[in-house]
């Protein structure tokens, strides 16, 4: 059915290249907008996958197998010692993940769409639907015509108004706090470096958590040596707190407040690669296709970063679109079973990040009373019967 198929896709980052592969994949001739003008790899932050879709990736042709990730297998979960400055690790779980560096695994993306026309610093600033049943696509360059229409324009999605007038996004009322530090941050920390080496921590303080995990630092020298620290905190600031503001400072304060003393000198070292804070918010479409227009990626839906999916969701979008497509038999019938499958996997999400964030950051529970059982028991409350990738297996004894 795709071989005569154009596809215009709105957004040249994650979503917008995974879906520009499954359509070259299907067989489409696949054009893609992207707004910025700047090369997007040097968005230089952490990423974690499941390892199954990283396999799934790479044997299907959409990431290249030497792209490097930093994968580990349990998940510890650390507080600050009450009433000292040491470190306190409450529990540890099984929770194999795929840790990515954001900029390497765009350009693997980017370079598996290989022969997809991508127009770099070229805003689209309309779509609109023709009588025929096909989509025109305008930029500053012209028009054109496609058979589908991608909306892979991110969080704050223009495309997403053609499927869901009015919907936008929730604000959950607080921020997260993201950001990469070179290794050199863990010197004189030998014990939290080799923890970093085999898990991902999740530190917890009243009121939020921060989540720490080595990347790919994705310079010239690969390999296991060249790693960063990637992190990212949940909190509520105080409303005096200037959002525009370099975020570098609050984050050495609220880590000087909360976290144990060798996760707060951390912290406050080094120059920060990226640092970034986003506003956490919730938005889901009630469904994700309607001929000839098609959501992926954060235009779909944003779950609470919690649940380490966005991207996930993205790549798994492509996955099931070059399916739908393959299977045909038209783009119509194709894009219904995306929208039946792709809704329900962000709606799931969309929940799931809501608890997540309710648990570590609204209804913080007292961390430091905290053990092995009471963590694993109140995660299982979390999750309320519900499976995620970062949960996959009971914790030891659970
Ligand atoms: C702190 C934090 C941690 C996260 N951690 C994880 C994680 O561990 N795992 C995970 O799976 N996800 C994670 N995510 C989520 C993930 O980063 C996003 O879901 C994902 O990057 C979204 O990709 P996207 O391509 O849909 O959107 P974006 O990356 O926002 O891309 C949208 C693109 O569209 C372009 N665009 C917008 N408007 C136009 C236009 N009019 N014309 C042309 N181009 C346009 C933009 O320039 C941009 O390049 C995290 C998010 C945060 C905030």
């Amino acid at each position: 059915m795709a071989t005569a198929l154009r596809i215009g896709v709105v957004g040249g980052s994650i979503a917008g290249c995974a879906a520009a592969v499954a359509g070259s994949r299907a067989g489409a001739d696949v054009t893609v907008y992207e707004r910025s003008g700047a090369e997007l790899q040097d968005r230089g932050f952490g990423i974690v996958i499941p390892p199954p879709l990283h396999r799934e990736l790479v044997g299907s042709g959409y990431l290249d197998a030497r792209m490097e990730t930093a994968p580990v297998a349990t998940r510890v979960w650390l507080t600050r010692e009450p009433g000292g400055r040491s470190t306190r690790e409450l529990a540890r779980h099984s929770s194999p993940v795929t840790p990515c560096n954001w900029g390497l695994l765009w350009r693997s993306l980017r370079a598996s769409a290989g022969a997809v026309r991508y127009l770099r610093g070229l805003p689209v600033t309309s779509v609109r639907e023709t009588a025929d049943g096909r989509a025109v696509i305008t930029t500053a360059g012209g028009e054109e015509t496609y058979d589908l229409v991608v909306g892979a324009d991110g969080h704050a999605s223009r495309t997403r108004q053609l499927l869901a007038p009015g919907l936008s996004p929730e604000p959950a009322g607080y921020p997260v706090w993201r950001g990469a530090i070179p290794l050199g941050a863990l010197a004189g920390h030998p014990r939290e470096l080799e923890l970093l080496r085999g898990a991902w921590v999740t530190l917890g303080f009243p009121g939020g958590h921060g989540i720490f995990y080595l990347i790919p630092g994705g310079g010239p020298c690969h390999g296991p040596g060249d790693r960063l620290l990637a992190y990212a905190i949940y909190g509520r600031p105080p409303a005096s707190w200037d959002t525009d503001a370099d975020p570098g400072p609050y984050v050495r304060e609220l880590a000087r407040e909360h976290f144990p003393a060798a996760w707060a000198e951390i912290v406050a070292r080094g120059t920060h690669r990226t640092t970034a804070c986003h506003p956490v918010a919730d938005v889901q479409v009630p469904r994700a296709a309607r001929s000839p227009l098609l959501l992926a990626g954060d235009a779909a839906g944003v779950s609470r970063p919690h649940t380490a999916s966005g991207a996930v969701k993205a790549l798994q979008d492509a996955l099931c679109l070059e399916r739908v497509l393959r299977e045909g038999p038209t783009v119509g019938a194709a894009l219904e079973r995306y929208a039946d499958e792709r809704t329900a996997a962000g709606a799931h999400l969309l929940e799931l990040g809501r608890r997540m964030g309710r648990a570590q950051v609204d209804e913080t529970p007292d961390w430091a009373a905290m053990g092995q059982g009471q963590v694993d028991a109140w995660f299982r409350g979390v999750l309320a019967g519900t499976r995620h990738y970062l949960y996959a297996r009971p914790a030891p004894g659970g």
